[in-house]
């Protein structure tokens, strides 16, 4: 077997061509570039709209089943079969989000992929990359700020400080700021009321950058953003006090979808980054349609399991930006499927037949949900060192006794040599006019409780709903004012089918639990919340950040 390196090792030892080159596979002309460096550009917004008309290349979506915290490596495969697209002759672009600062010096490291199967220039797309989540997080700040100025200088809003809906956000891990009081110290320093800071990620701000058609939307749903309640409880808007405009200005050119390569020279689109749970976990729509404007095939990534992302992605991108998928890729692992048959996270590297029959029926429940919303599938099976060909062989024969194909990948150690056969398979089932008949699971006509009871019977299989009265409240309310049309977001643990992530496997007959609703007026979903939500995460007792450091060479070390 090949020695392999770390991914920070792989990534620096790459030969990076030029952008203008990555670009010129895409026809896209050099003026059309706005190049960052030599290996980084941005598609200009003029070219986007000159190539509106074009007809749409094959959209593929890797989702995932259920996975372990350490991922089960749908960000990889992606590359990995873009790669192999490339590799076998379809002229095909990637299409992932940019990595969060959070979990990149926190717990689960970068998200530009992994071993052989990377996007570069790895430490620069994982840190500030083209600074489009600073500029994100500008433009909420600036809204931030011009909302408690607002209420310093004579409130003509009526603005309640006690139903301000806008908070903070930064793009760190920091738990100590998840809630304060500001506006402390007499007359001069503003309005004292309580606020808090969430990660940029979580901001509706980024929500609405992803889902944003044009420069136009963008506008219009950043006016469209709710940011507090008067005393007779009527909603205030961003555009009430003026702020879209000048947001706007800060995201202009952050708005415009970045162009980077794979190890092996193949285009990728990195574009916006919202969270997987209280937003729905997609690059930008803009980033996705430039890319099926200008390659044959793209592929795509949604964050988290099939419950999750693969619904989110079908039920408010798809649904959103009209976009028709052709085909799905299921990623799963020996290892995480152990762990669906009950086998401790310390064991997983043990093998362990019997675990991996019985923990398939995890990835047997996402195949039936994912049959639902009518895209031809094949499961990709992420093989890792450790895995054994009777285990491998084992989640082949399950796939085969559901009637789905599945193949095993080893683009993480060999590049697109190892996602060939896969690739071979995705290219004809997108290929086939018919087979995929794309439909989003509900429709929007239906009340915001009988969407919510849909996806939870349907997809997670639970025997009831039952939400708080909070939540309750709040539906009514929301819908009142006109909401009840939008679709919803599930904001639920990815680590079970359930609102426990305890629950393993494929429970059903649970109960789901909906402890709060919140409405992301802008971006045009609801919030689901199930369980509980961090929109500020905390970093681990001892973070990624602690070794990390500039070697004498002036290169990163340990940015994983
Ligand atoms: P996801 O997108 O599903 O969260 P990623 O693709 O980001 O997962 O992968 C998570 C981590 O797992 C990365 O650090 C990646 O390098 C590692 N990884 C992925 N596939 C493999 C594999 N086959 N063998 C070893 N490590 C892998
Ligand atoms: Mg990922």
């Amino acid at each position: 077997a090949k020695k392999h390196g770390s991914d920070l090792e792989i990534a620096r030892a790459a030969h990076l061509r030029p952008i203008r080159d990555v670009a010129a596979r895409l026809d896209v002309p050099e003026e059309a570039l706005y190049p960052f460096g030599h290996h980084i550009g941005k598609i200009e917004d003029w070219y986007l709209q000159q190539i509106e008309d074009r007809p749409d290349g094959k959209l593929i979506l890797v989702t995932a089943i259920t996975p372990t915290p350490a991922g089960e490596g749908k960000t990889t495969m992606t590359i990995g079969l873009g790669d192999g697209l490339n590799r076998i002759g379809a002229r095909t672009a990637m299409c992932i989000r940019e990595p969060s600062l959070g979990p990149c010096f926190g717990m689960k490291g970068g998200a530009a992929g992994g071993g052989y199967a990377q996007v570069v220039p790895m430490e620069t797309i994982n840190l500030h990359f083209t600074g489009d989540f600073h500029a994100i997080t500008a433009a909420h700040n600036l809204l931030a700020a011009m909302l408690d100025n607002h209420m310093h200088w004579g409130n003509a809003q009526d603005i309640d400080p006690r139903r301000v809906a806008w908070r903070r956000v930064l793009d760190m891990n920091d738990r100590a700021l998840r809630r304060m009081v500001i506006g402390l110290g007499g007359p001069t320093e503003g309005v004292p009321r309580e606020d808090g800071f969430d990660i940029t990620v979580a901001s509706e701000v980024m929500a609405i950058f992803c889902l944003a058609k044009n420069f136009d939307d963008l506008h219009e749903r950043l006016g469209a953003m709710v940011i507090g309640y008067r005393r007779d409880k009527s909603p205030v808007y961003a555009r009430d006090i003026e702020a879209p405009g000048a947001m706007s200005v800060l995201l202009q050119q952050a708005f415009n979808p970045n162009l980077v390569q794979t190890l092996e020279n193949n285009p990728a689109f990195v574009h916006g980054g919202p969270f997987a749970n209280i937003a729905h976990g997609c690059n930008t729509v803009r980033a996705t349609r430039a890319a099926l404007k200008l390659s044959d095939y793209v592929v795509t990534e949604a964050g988290f399991g099939a419950d999750l992302g693969a619904e989110k992605f079908f039920d408010i991108k798809c649904r959103k930006a009209g976009l028709n998928p052709s085909a799905a890729v299921v990623v799963a692992t020996v290892r995480a499927l152990k762990m669906h048959g009950g086998v401790d996270k310390a064991d997983l590297g043990k093998p362990n037949v019997e675990a991996v029959r019985a923990g398939a029926v995890n990835l047997g429940r996402h195949i039936e949900n994912l049959r639902k919303f009518g895209v031809p599938l094949v499961v990709g099976i992420n093989r890792f060192g450790t895995d054994t060909e009777e285990e491998l062989q084992a989640v082949v024969d399950y796939c085969a006794a559901q009637g789905v194909e599945a193949y095993v990948c080893t683009h993480w150690a060999d590049g697109s040599a190892g996602s060939e056969a896969i690739a071979a398979r995705v290219r004809e089932l997108a290929d086939g006019e018919t087979t995929s008949r794309f439909a989003p699971l509900y429709s929007e006509e239906l009340s915001v409780e009988d969407k919510i009871r849909k996806i939870a019977s349907e997809l997670y299989r639970a025997g009831d709903v039952v939400l708080s009265d909070a939540a309750r409240a709040e539906i009514r309310r929301l819908t009142k004012l006109g909401y009840g049309n939008l679709p919803v977001c599930m904001a639920k643990t990815q680590y079970s089918f359930s609102s426990d992530p305890a629950l393993r496997g494929a429970p059903e007959g649970h109960t789901l639990e909906v402890r709060e609703v919140r409405l992301s007026a802008g971006a045009g979903f609801i919030v689901v919340v199930c369980g509980s939500i961090m929109t500020m995460p905390g970093l681990p007792k001892v973070p990624a950040a602690n070794a990390m450091y500039v070697n004498e060479n002036g290169q990163i070390e340990n940015l994983s």
